[in-house]
């Protein structure tokens, strides 16, 4: 089954994923891009975790997407880029990263499109 033909807009128009644009953090409040690398103390994992903020993620406010626990990791971080806009055109952007290359759009997946507020 192609999912793609799947996601459609509350009047029933397809929608891309790359409509998707990001909504967490206004425009205004972009610092950057950022990967914080964290390794859980807890059960081993290993996990990367993009921002456009320098210092909203940290280990006492990330949980574990393995074992959910919170506030034992060892924490990385790489400042990707320092642009405050999104540039299309650059590697280091979060979209160029997430999903990773190849990846299938699984079907547990929940898709607002800009028409849905
Ligand atoms: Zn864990």
């Amino acid at each position: 089954m192609d999912h793609d033909l799947n996601r459609v807009n509350r009047n029933s128009q397809p929608v891309s994923v790359t409509d998707n644009k990001p909504i967490g953090v206004r425009v205004a409040e972009r610092e950057g891009v950022f990967v914080n690398g964290f390794i859980c103390q807890h059960c081993g994992l290993h996990f990367n975790l993009f921002s456009w903020k320098a210092n909203r993620h940290r280990s006492d406010n990330t949980y574990c997407p393995e074992c959910g626990k919170k506030g034992s990791f060892i924490h990385y971080r790489k400042a990707l880029s320092s642009k405050q806009t999104r540039d299309e055109n650059s590697k280091d952007e979060i979209f160029r990263h997430v999903p990773w290359p190849g990846s299938q759009l699984m079907n547990d997946s929940i898709i607002f499109s800009q028409h849905d507020e």
